[in-house]
């Protein structure tokens, strides 16, 4: 593997870059992929060799927790396309993100984290962390006077989403660099739903920005993967944790990101695009209560998320008239839409989290937490809009009595 400028680096274009970037001019063996490399460890011609690593500290592999040449170009990828210094991939999304609260947290620290986050990261927040004294205040998405007043003097950091599940909730990321500013506290942003095309938190000022790569950045619902990305000295400090608690990814994902990623802003833009018409045809929809989608003009953060991101994304979120007897008619009339959860990927997926991720919760909980009966979301993949409308559209007539 030949090192080297990267050529393609000095090109302002997203699309070009999520093509090359990352990549060592000189190629291995002269493959025009990057090759995986399928293997654990790494081997040492003789001691001066094992010498020139640990005394010289020459660049090279030598465990596979601690490095692989697939994941490494995956992560200079990245790292790029975020406009970050540096990267760290992980083998999920829940990875990235536990293993960074933890290597940012000491006993008797303090967090803050919007109530709108990704179930399972408030559920680790609020179940795990406390079990080695570090505390968690759970403000309300979007009320910025109450993030405020859960600062204390021992909280290191603010966490939050954007856009969030399954209301695409859009927060506010200019005001919340001025209130971790005011008290010196670090942002992290879990902007899974945006991808580094729609949404560029560093730009913002935030200090690091997470993603679940499983969803548009591998983009095919094969893969499961995480990102870290921001300054080196903080990624750094996440990769030490990292080569501990073990989380990495494998070569043969890495690759898969990799070919996923040379598609990236072609799907998103194309997701982008199907997405709104999708939501303008429904929020017309004699059959439809509501529709979610930041980008229309009945969204309650539409102005954050017009001056904020560059598209919407590929997730509809929707209410329908009718109960949940009619709900599940619905779902069953769907022929183009596979019923799975997940979103960013290729394929056109609707999710129930009634019935789905709120199945083990009373009716008044969910109905609490916004999560009715009657609630959809859609995963807009890449198919003709036309198609995908037409099916919710004849599902929607078969649902009905
Ligand atoms: C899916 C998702 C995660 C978790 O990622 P995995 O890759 O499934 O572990 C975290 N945050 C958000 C916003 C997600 O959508």
């Amino acid at each position: 593997m030949g090192k080297g400028k990267d050529k393609f680096k000095p090109r302002s274009s997203l699309a070009t870059r999520a093509v090359h970037a990352g990549e060592y001019p000189k190629r291995y063996a002269d493959s025009l992929t990057t090759p995986i490399f399928q293997t654990s460890t790494y081997t040492f011609r003789d001691s001066k060799e094992i010498e020139e690593y640990t005394k010289n500290n020459k660049e090279r592999y030598e465990y596979g927790r601690y490095g692989n040449p697939t994941e490494k170009i995956a992560e200079r990828r990245l790292a790029d396309l975020e406009g970050a210094e540096e990267c760290v991939l992980f083998s999920s999304g829940m990875n990235a993100i536990t293993t960074t609260i933890l290597a940012l947290v000491h006993s008797g620290d303090h967090m803050v984290i919007t109530d709108d986050s990704y179930k399972k990261t408030l559920e680790f927040c609020k179940l795990y962390l406390k079990r080695f004294g570090v505390e968690c205040s759970i403000v309300p998405f979007g009320d910025y006077d109450a993030l405020e007043g859960a600062i204390k003097e021992n909280t290191r950091f603010i966490f939050s989403e954007s856009p969030t599940n399954p209301y695409l909730n859009v927060f506010d990321l200019v005001k919340i660099k001025e209130i971790a500013t005011k008290y010196n506290l670090l942002t992290l942003i879990d902007s899974t739903f945006a991808t580094p095309l729609n949404q560029r938190p560093l730009e913002f000022g935030m200090d690091l920005v997470i993603h679940s790569a499983t969803k548009y950045l591998a983009g095919h619902n094969d893969i499961l993967a995480g990102v870290v990305l921001g300054r080196s000295e903080l990624i750094e400090e996440i990769k030490d944790l990292h080569r501990s608690l073990g989380g990495v990814i494998d070569p043969h994902c890495c690759y898969l990101l990799l070919r996923g990623l040379k598609t990236f802003p072609l799907r998103v833009a194309r997701q982008n695009e199907s997405a709104l018409k999708v939501a303008r045809f429904l929020e017309k929809h004699p059959d439809i209560d509501r529709v979610y989608y930041p980008l229309l003009e009945s969204h309650r953060h539409y102005t954050i998320a017009k001056e904020q991101m560059k598209g919407g994304g590929g997730v509809v979120t929707f209410d329908i008239r009718g109960d949940l007897q009619r709900a599940r008619r619905f779902l069953d009339s769907l022929e183009l839409c596979y019923i799975a959860p997940s979103f960013g990927g290729v394929e056109t997926l609707i999710n129930h989290p009634a019935t789905v991720s709120y199945y083990n919760y009373t009716r008044e909980q969910r109905y609490e937490l916004g999560i009715t009966d009657t609630l959809f979301r859609l995963a807009v993949g890449i198919e003709d809009v036309d198609d995908i409308i037409e099916d919710v559209d004849s599902a929607l007539r078969k649902s009905r009595l």
